[in-house]
């Protein structure tokens, strides 16, 4: 498959990583809009936008999210952080492997879009 995030996780792509277990990775965005921007992605591509999940494979998900106080901690978050799903044309995915942004190290706006 032709995705730049299995690649990452492939190792065929370098990225900076923040966090990896046997079933989650999180690697610092290429192009980052805040001070800390890291994209955190299942490394299985069953998913590939949030609109694919199902009661069926929705497990992942909840993995993901119960790492994320973590994910944030090793990224010195303590002041809260902002996570962003990108879904689809209208959501500007622009990569169809389903992941999340977890933004922080700044006072983020209010507006979220
Ligand atoms: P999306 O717009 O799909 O929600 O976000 C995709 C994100 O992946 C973008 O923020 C983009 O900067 C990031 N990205 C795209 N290609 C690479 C890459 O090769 N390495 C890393 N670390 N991030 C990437
Ligand atoms: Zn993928």
């Amino acid at each position: 498959m032709d995705c730049i995030f299995c690649k990452i996780v492939a190792g065929e792509i370098p990225s900076t990583k923040v966090y990896e277990d046997d079933k989650i990775l999180a690697f610092k965005d290429i192009n980052p809009c805040a001070p800390v921007h890291n994209i955190i992605i299942p490394k299985e591509h069953v998913l590939s936008s949030a609109d694919d999940i199902t009661e069926d494979n929705a497990e992942i998900i909840g993995y993901l999210f119960s790492k994320i106080p973590h994910i944030a901690k090793l990224s010195g978050l303590e002041e809260g952080y902002r996570i962003i799903n990108n879904c689809g044309t209208h959501g500007a995915q622009t990569v169809k492997h389903i992941h999340f942004h977890l933004l922080g190290g700044k006072q983020l706006g209010e507006k979220l879009c």
